[in-house]
């Protein structure tokens, strides 16, 4: 178990109830609910018909959790799940499923995240992963951002020798709208350390989340 103290995120705490001083503060739903009540009414409908009736309060709920990786810190997200263990060769999780929104239309996009990451030391707990791919996720995003975003805080978490985070999306964005291209996949990289620098190393992890490639789901 690590005794070193890690300061990470904009908190030291988790949401929920303990925020630490720089979370933002929690979003207020009443008030959601009253500005999508307005967007209907600007959409042409009657938020008063039977249908609609509860869609502002839903929706409001639906977009605070949605969003809700603005209330997660790093440190809250890993808590202390960090292990002395000597094994330093690649730990590679695949097919993390994840959803997120973009920030230029709030649609979908989603698929999967890939992570690997060389120990130094210390190994994270495995379903950390999972969870620090949520904290980014589950914010207004742009794919290469939530890439470059899980890989940092995968390395700060772990001080790995390297860290390689790559992400297969596809865009509702694209697919419902634009140029209507549904079923495209978008895949981004993020290679830090010396999954970076090592030419085998990278393309041992390349190889191994190769989209396409090993068994895919
Ligand atoms: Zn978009």
């Amino acid at each position: 178990m690590i005794s070193r103290p890690f300061s990470l995120g904009h908190g030291d705490v988790d949401g929920g109830g303990e925020r630490g001083e720089e979370l933002p503060a929690a979003p207020n739903e009443g008030a959601i609910a009253a500005l999508v009540r307005d967007l209907l009414v600007e959409l042409g409908e009657d938020p008063t018909r039977d249908g609609l009736l509860d869609t502002p309060v839903r929706m409001a709920r639906s977009l605070v959790f949605l969003t809700s990786g603005y209330g997660k810190t790093l440190n809250g997200v890993v808590n202390r799940a960090l292990y002395a263990e000597p094994y330093d060769d690649l730990v590679l999780v695949r097919d993390i499923e994840f959803y997120s929104l973009c920030e230029h239309h709030v649609l979908p996009f989603f698929g999967r995240v890939h992570i690997a990451y060389r120990p130094n030391g210390v190994v994270v707990g495995l379903s950390k992963l999972p969870r620090i791919v949520e904290m980014f996720a589950r914010r207004l995003q742009v794919q290469e951002r939530l890439t470059r975003e899980v890989a940092e805080a995968v390395q700060e978490a772990t001080s790995a020798r390297g860290v390689g985070v790559v992400i297969e999306a596809e865009h509702l964005c694209m697919a419902m709208r634009g140029v209507r291209k549904p079923g495209s996949t978008t895949v981004t990289t993020t290679l830090l350390g010396d999954l970076d620098g090592d030419p085998v190393r990278r393309a041992e992890f390349l190889a191994l989340v190769r989209p396409g490639g090993n068994e895919r789901r």
